[in-house]
């Protein structure tokens, strides 16, 4: 069975200015270079192209360019839209979907979520499919049903053999940007349900060599325990991936993870 090496990204939404964003991205670079962890970064559209400067101009290039959402269609009278083939003209290799903030404050459905995904994968894309509950629905016990539904609209006509290529990360909306984290056990509760549904979906093999992250007020000082958790493989980083020493101290705590699986 493939070990889950960890992935931790850092989503930078939209924050950062061309300055920031080149001395942000030169930081992670040089810091993360050779550690055994996956680690992509997300600018906002229009700073991909300096990052990806930044990036491919590291004696060896170790972190990923990652969008942080990409439209399904391939070009057309989609104002605003970016398509695939845009952002792997810019070496995008990694794409988030279903962010709670594009679902919640933009009121994306599980049908584009469901879209995006599967063109990404289509054109050879990595996905970071993003799941969770709010608060209310946590408070109704409706957690584990939540990320179930979200698993399977979202990866809904996807190739098994497309699967090494998705991430989950599992992101509970009351704790984004927040302050406030899951307890270690109940996002390892979480996960492990949630790789339970991959099971179900795609079978004991892929679900336990599919990495799930946990995304919500990581911090360096927080990340540790969480990437403890035997279904937790590394994060999906907000706030803290604004910070060059928070972010490597996040990367640092998963590459002194167990590897799992
Ligand atoms: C996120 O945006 O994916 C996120 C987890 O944000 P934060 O770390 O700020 O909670």
């Amino acid at each position: 069975m493939a070990a889950r090496k960890p992935f931790v990204g850092g989503n930078w939404k939209m924050n950062l200015h061309t300055a920031e964003a080149h001395a942000l991205a030169r930081s992670v670079a040089t810091s993360c270079d050779g550690r055994e962890v996956d680690v992509a970064i997300f600018p906002a559209f229009p700073y991909l192209a300096e990052v990806g400067t930044v990036l491919q101009g590291q004696p060896q290039p170790g972190v990923m360019l990652g969008a942080q959402d990409v439209y399904h269609q391939s070009n057309g009278a989609f104002t605003g839209e970016v398509s695939v083939t845009m952002l792997q003209d810019l070496n995008v290799t990694v794409v988030l979907a279903g962010h709670s903030e594009r679902r919640h404050v933009l009121g994306e459905s599980d049908l584009l979520v469901n879209a995006k995904v599967r063109a990404a994968l289509k054109a050879g894309l990595e996905v970071i499919l993003c799941i969770g509950e709010t608060l209310e629905q946590r408070e109704a016990g409706q957690t584990d049903a939540v990320n179930a539904a979200q698993l399977c609209y979202g990866l809904a006509g996807v190739d098994p053999a497309q699967m090494s290529r998705v991430t989950i990360a599992y992101e509970p909306v009351w704790a984004i940007g927040t302050g406030r984290t899951a307890t270690p056990q109940d996002a390892q509760d979480a996960h492990k349900a949630a790789r339970g549904m991959l099971g179900h979906l795609f079978g004991a093999t892929i679900a336990e060599a599919t990495r799930i992250q946990y995304g919500g007020s990581v911090k360096a000082a927080n990340a540790a325990e969480l990437f403890a958790q035997p279904d937790i493989d590394g994060g999906l980083i907000g706030g803290a991936s604004l910070k060059a020493e928070e972010f490597i101290g996040i990367v640092e705590a998963a590459s002194n993870a167990t590897v799992k699986g």
